[in-house]
């Protein structure tokens, strides 16, 4: 516990706090704020502001629509930027019922009670995310383009210009709030950005997260730019992931790491391959939950595209990265920064416990380049495929009993439902490139 309620409440008074953000996330990760005056903070602190749940996405229906913000003190921060406002503050907030119970469409609970079966097992669960992302610019009129500014490629000393700038104050920023970064470089792709910040547990990486995306957003806007998360923005060129390295710790340790394996790594962490692996397919639908996310998992640009495991290379869905120690992690590959970080998270250790609990023992590793090898190779040796579109993804998690069960009812009821119907409103669209192709051919 980092902050009381009485903490709270002094910082507010000593920094001269006018604002205050209570935030939350609905169920597709988008953020949710409810601003209260100052002079309402003891109220909120003492869990008493209410709001209406059926004007969120996804959450209630208007008969059972009032719910409480349980703020959590730990995540109190001061926006370090001033608007007319004056001083403003956040605190992230839990989300329960009337009737006092946990909300089971809160993704926030969703990500604890998964923690819990972590817990139960002795296992603390550490994330650290990579999150890439675009910043392009605006025309004249203010309208997105997906034009950048910058044509400098990966960790070019471009000389200095908004896209660098701009990251520069993103990473201050960050500091302000307490991050610690880690490493901040351009990506692959012109006008793409990584910035990496420390892990930390799972529960404070996906607060970390809704907070980074919301403070990459803002000073893009500062300096002109409109950053975006999507996976994909433009045909032909890198995609947008958010890799994430996960270890477990028992009683302080690393329990992924044992030097006397050949490797070094531990039985638990074999298994958490394992149930990974194994759940990889369903959890894609919520670690890769838009349309789009599906044309950033292809060959060729470092997203993986197999159901495989490696040491040495980045090609497939799980990488090993060489450190040992209290370092030793597991890099899933596949997500990107358009999933709801507390779900993601929440799936992903649920498939790994699976693993543990069950002892499943992942197939071998695969150390040759996959993007090079013909389906009859994937096939011989029993390499399958991450789905390869938003609905075959929705129909392996209806498949999944495991990951349904880490989403909770509500969550997996609600998430189907809006996918399957951003799904259906795709399919039946005619594309640019279908005219392309088909308009003066037949
Ligand atoms: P990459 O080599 O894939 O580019 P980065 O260096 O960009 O990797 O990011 C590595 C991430 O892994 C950072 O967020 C870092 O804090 C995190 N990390 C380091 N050690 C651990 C660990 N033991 N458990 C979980 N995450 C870790
Ligand atoms: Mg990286
Ligand atoms: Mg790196
Ligand atoms: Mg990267
Ligand atoms: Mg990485």
């Amino acid at each position: 516990k980092k902050y009381s309620k009485e903490d709270v409440l002094k910082l507010a008074n000593e920094y001269g706090v006018e604002y205050v953000h209570l935030q939350f996330s609905d169920i597709f990760g988008v953020m949710k704020n409810v601003s209260i005056p100052v002079e309402e903070l003891n109220k909120a602190l003492n869990n008493e502001i209410m709001f209406d749940g059926s004007s969120i996405d996804g959450f209630v229906r208007i008969e059972e629509s009032d719910m409480y913000l349980r703020p959590d003190p730990d995540t109190f921060v001061i926006f370090p930027w001033r608007t007319n406002s004056g001083v403003e503050a956040r605190l992230i907030c839990d989300i329960y019922n009337y009737d006092g119970t946990p909300f089971e469409g809160d993704p926030r609970y969703v990500l604890k009670r998964n923690l819990e079966e972590a817990k139960k097992l002795g296992y603390q669960f550490n994330v650290g995310p990579e999150c890439e992302f675009y910043l392009f610019l605006t025309d004249e009129k203010g309208n997105l383009t997906t034009i950048t500014q910058d044509d400098a490629s990966y960790f070019d000393m471009a000389p200095v210009d908004l896209g660098e700038s701009a990251r520069k104050e993103m990473v201050s920023t960050l500091k302000q709030l307490g991050f610690q970064i880690e490493a901040s470089h351009h990506e692959v792709g012109p006008g793409q950005h990584e910035i990496d910040f420390k892990y930390d547990d799972a529960l404070t990486t996906a607060d970390n997260v809704m907070t980074f995306k919301m403070v990459v957003r803002i000073i893009a806007q500062k300096h002109g730019l409109h950053a975006t998360f999507m996976p994909k923005p433009v045909f032909g060129i890198a995609g947008s992931g958010m890799h994430m390295n996960m270890s477990l710790t028992k009683d302080g340790k690393n329990a992924f790491y044992d030097p006397s394996d050949p490797i070094g790594l531990s039985k638990v962490c074999y298994n958490y391959i394992g149930g990974i692996i194994k759940h990889a397919k369903a959890m894609t639908a919520i670690t890769n939950p838009i349309v789009n996310s599906y044309k950033r998992l292809v060959s060729g640009y470092e997203a993986p595209v197999n159901i495989a495991w490696s040491a040495r290379n980045r090609s497939p869905l799980i990488r090993i990265p060489a450190k040992r120690g209290e370092s030793t992690r597991i890099e899933l590959r596949s997500p990107d920064p358009t999933s709801n970080p507390y779900l993601a998270l929440a799936v992903a250790l649920a498939a790994g416990l699976d693993g543990i609990k069950n002892n499943i023992t992942p197939p071998p590793p695969v150390n040759a380049n996959i993007y090079h090898m013909n389906k009859e190779e994937l096939e011989n040796l029993g390499i399958e495929r991450l789905p390869g579109s938003l609905e075959e993804a929705l129909n392996e998690l209806e498949k999944d009993e495991v990951i349904k069960e880490a989403l909770g009812d509500h969550v997996y009821t609600k998430f189907l439902e809006a996918k399957r119907a951003e799904w259906d409103e795709y399919k039946i669209y005619v594309t640019q490139w279908e005219l392309d192709q088909y308009l003066s051919k037949f």
